[in-house]
């Protein structure tokens, strides 16, 4: 359904604008359908991130090795990329932020989301804490949990499995994503990442099969 390229991130030509993101055309349409019922419920439904390009990711992913953008292990403790191990420092990364070409956020079925009317974007920082009881994001969780399923979504990072961090801001739209990590092109990524200026690159590469299963592959089993 996507190309490998859109796949990887390195090709928007499926997308659709949603306000300022962008989403595959399918997604979006559910998106706005959901946004709708949402705010008949007095819960602003907004994009905090859409699609993502692998130019954006890269940028995301280097600024966390080299320690010019917050980084946290994935029990949301503040660490220093100067002073851990390449297997710590690829770790802390990968539980929260993807590999430049893996990411989700790529195809553009997937969202992070928040409420508007709950805080404003400015103040959001994406933290577990915001999406529980007592964080301004808990009523937005709570709708979510009775009403993204007649939309096609769900939450494929809900558990701790070992891959990504649990991210109850992060859906996903099954009719379009449930397929897509069959059609995975894990030599186009190697090349794309060969090629790239990733930080890490000489481990990342002579470890990227796992990774990729660790981080891509270990994610709740979408809705039958
Ligand atoms: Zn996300």
């Amino acid at each position: 359904m996507l190309s490998a390229h859109q796949l990887l991130g390195l090709d928007p030509s499926h997308l659709e604008a949603v306000g300022a993101q962008q989403l595959e055309r399918r997604c979006a349409k559910a998106f706005v359908a959901m946004q709708a019922a949402a705010l008949a419920d007095g819960i602003d439904l907004q994009l905090a991130s859409g699609w993502r390009s692998f130019e954006r990711q890269l940028a995301i992913f280097n600024g966390k090795a080299s320690g010019q953008r917050p980084l946290q292990d994935r029990h949301g403790q503040a660490c220093d990329p100067l002073a851990m191990s390449d297997a710590d420092l690829l770790d802390a990364i990968l539980a929260w932020s993807a590999l430049p070409g893996t990411s989700r956020h790529h195809w553009g079925t997937d969202l992070d989301l928040y409420d508007a009317n709950a805080l404003p974007a400015a103040q959001l920082k994406l933290e577990p804490w915001e999406y529980q009881q007592g964080g301004p994001n808990f009523a937005l969780s709570q709708w979510l949990n009775r009403h993204m399923s007649a939309y096609g979504f769900y939450r494929p990072y809900q558990q701790a499995l070992g891959g990504v961090a649990p991210e109850p801001w992060h859906l996903s739209y099954a009719p379009v994503s449930a397929h897509l990590l069959n059609q995975f092109d894990l030599s186009l990524l190697e090349h794309t990442l060969s090629h790239s200026d990733i930080k890490l690159k000489a481990s990342i590469l002579a470890q990227l099969p796992g990774l990729v299963e660790q981080y891509c592959y270990r994610i709740a089993a979408p809705p039958q």
